[in-house]
């Protein structure tokens, strides 16, 4: 599944046409609660009707007792004019913040890591300054098994290299960050990533962050998809040029051409 935690409008609209997405059952509820009310524009009493309608049809063997809890919250959700979606079109990265990173005299996966974090911790300041309405602006990481492997994944590392042991321990050698308890960190080197007015990219796609880096140094077979959407892919032979996305909506804008063509 397409990752759907910084666009919850697009994901909603994929519950309310499809069903149930994944396990978590109370998460997608409350999603679709707000869709009923931001999209569709229900009201308290129709999204009521419309949540247990649509529970009924998606859910095997529903039983309103079992799900009595979970709906209630995501009505009450809904319910509160504070609660919206969170949607994250793009994050801006700045020459001089990059700058910093890629000149460190580390290994370039290393630097993958650090860009991944940096990305992460802009993403949690947009996520945290929207659902609580201030400033915010930690460097803290959290840790936990599932965040340090969305890190891996964004930086793209090597399956055999260690997050933990290697390049944490490694960026804490260097004093770049500290290490707290449990995982937990504090990313010091952010710090010194000071935003300047150069803005070196615009980052759409936060899966694959360390595409955005590579561009950046000219890794070969790294290139800007040349459709609309500015995304930086990894190009699978040297005729390609547009991401799966672009080249799919060419195709069938191609299809649709070539009918015309051949009607008139
Ligand atoms: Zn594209």
């Amino acid at each position: 599944m397409k990752n759907y935690k910084y666009n919850e409008l697009a994901y909603a609209e994929l519950i309310y046409n499809k069903g149930f997405q994944t396990k978590h059952v109370p998460t997608e509820l409350r999603l679709l609660a707000l869709y009923y009310r931001d999209v569709l524009g229900y009201k308290p009493k129709e999204r009521e009707e419309k949540i247990y309608k649509f529970c009924k049809n998606n859910i095997p063997n529903f039983k309103k007792e079992k799900f009595f809890k979970p709906i209630n919250k995501a009505l009450r959700v809904a319910s509160d004019k504070k609660q919206k979606f969170i949607i994250i079109k793009k994050i801006d990265i700045f020459k001089t913040e990059l700058d910093y990173i890629n000149n460190l005299d580390i290994q370039y996966e290393y630097k993958k890591v650090m860009f991944a974090f940096l990305v992460q911790i802009k993403l949690n300041k947009i996520v945290c300054e929207y659902k609580y309405d201030k400033e915010y602006n930690s460097i803290y990481f959290k840790g936990g098994t599932k965040k340090y492997n969305n890190i891996k994944k964004m930086a793209n590392i090597p399956v055999k290299m260690s997050i933990n042991d290697e390049v944490i321990n490694k960026l804490e050698e260097l004093k770049l960050i500290t290490i707290l308890f449990k995982g937990a960190i504090l990313l010091d080197y952010i710090n010194n990533c000071i935003q300047s007015e150069d803005i070196v990219f615009t980052i759409t796609d936060f899966e694959n962050v360390r595409l955005y880096l590579d561009y950046y140094n000219k890794v070969k077979g790294v290139k800007k998809c040349d459709g609309s959407c500015g995304v930086i892919i990894k190009i699978k032979n040297n005729k390609q040029k547009y991401c799966n996305e672009c080249a799919e909506k060419i195709n069938i804008q191609k299809t649709i051409d070539n009918r015309k063509n051949k009607t008139v």
